[in-house]
């Protein structure tokens, strides 16, 4: 069982990714879209995995549950670490215990997700017949719980409805019923607001921090958003085509960037809590490179103002460059 042995405490791993390297099959070759990532999700942490589309952030949370198609993905090499066990080498029943029980999983869009033909009550209670070994009353008071718990008016009509009744933000929060409903110790958010407008957005995320508050949870969210980051996350990873480029508390990093490409991220968002100026937003100029299709050296050097000649030819690695802050670029070292 994965949860045997001590769980860890406030601040220790609760899930740890090494080496994640993920290709996929093209044009009869393979082409590399996760180029060796490493990180860390502390027990009762937000971690946001930030990117533009495509940078890989996606692949790399899918890869976490297995729940890429293989082929035409295929895992080259790494550990997913959860408890002691490498979820990349347990036997599909493993990973089927694992999904839902230990790491459940939110989408951008829910309707994807639920059913559209099942009621919102037989979706959350198949959930707990599955993973659980509640009787038929308990099930049923189970999920008008989590229903409340995830503050749905009315949850005993909402049982009985079905997903088109309900508007897009009382989708994502039974969908957020779903997934806690046997009580995970990591919840992994892929743009769980993406599709919402502001105010629901807002909602939802302030949900997720009372949950996590109230739960220990650790959450990995996946977005391309920084406007609710700092609003949830403790700490950022920054990745772009493939790689992380940094990492770092949230607070500092969005304060002081080191990547070119994180402060160009940045750039082109308006500041959190502050209306947009005209004209003082910047897109980040170019496209984010398809998988194979890189550039020689630094990644993203067809698109970043600081790039110098050895970006061309020489690939950084990430490093620590403050205490707790990583990033990959040749600009501190050729300044000094
Ligand atoms: Fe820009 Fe060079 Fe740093 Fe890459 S290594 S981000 S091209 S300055």
């Amino acid at each position: 069982m994965l949860t045997a042995g001590r769980a860890p405490r406030n601040g220790e791993a609760e899930l740890k990714v090494e080496n994640l390297r993920i290709a996929f099959q093209k044009d009869g070759g393979e082409v590399l879209a996760v180029r060796g990532v490493d990180f860390d999700l502390k027990r009762g942490e937000t971690l946001a995995l930030v990117g533009e589309s495509g940078c890989g952030k996606t692949v790399t949370a899918l890869s976490i549950l297995r729940l890429l198609a293989e082929p035409p993905a295929k895992v080259l090499s790494g550990r997913i670490g959860l408890g002691g066990v490498d979820l990349l080498e347990l036997p599909a029943e493993g990973i089927r215990k694992v999904r839902g029980r230990e790491i459940a999983m939110i989408f951008q869009d829910p309707m994807t997700s639920l059913n559209p033909v099942l009621s919102i009550g037989d979706q959350i209670m198949e959930t707990l017949r599955r993973h659980t070994t509640l009787g038929r009353a308990e099930v049923r008071e189970r999920a008008l719980d989590l229903l409340r718990r995830v503050e749905i008016p009315s949850p005993e009509e909402k049982l009985r409805q079905f997903p088109h009744q309900l508007s897009g933000g009382m989708r994502q929060r039974v969908m957020i019923a779903i997934a806690l409903s046997c009580e995970p110790r990591v919840l992994i958010a892929d743009e769980p607001t993406t599709a919402l407008d502001v105010l629901v957005q807002a909602q939802i995320m302030d949900l997720l921090k009372q949950l996590k508050r109230e739960t220990g949870l650790s959450i990995l969210l996946i977005t391309h958003d920084l406007g609710i980051v700092t609003d949830i996350a403790d700490r950022a990873l920054v990745m772009y085509a493939g790689r992380i480029v940094e990492s770092g508390p949230v607070g500092p990093l969005f304060k002081s960037p080191l990547h070119p490409y994180t402060r160009g991220l940045l750039n082109s968002v308006p500041q959190i809590g502050q209306r947009p100026k005209a004209g003082r937003l910047q897109e980040i100029p170019g496209q984010v490179p398809r998988p194979g299709e890189l550039p020689a050296g630094c990644a993203f050097h067809p698109r970043c103002p600081d790039a110098m000649d050895r970006c061309r030819t020489e690939s950084p690695v990430l490093e620590e460059k403050f205490e707790g802050r990583h990033a990959s670029c040749w600009l501190e070292q050729e300044t000094a």
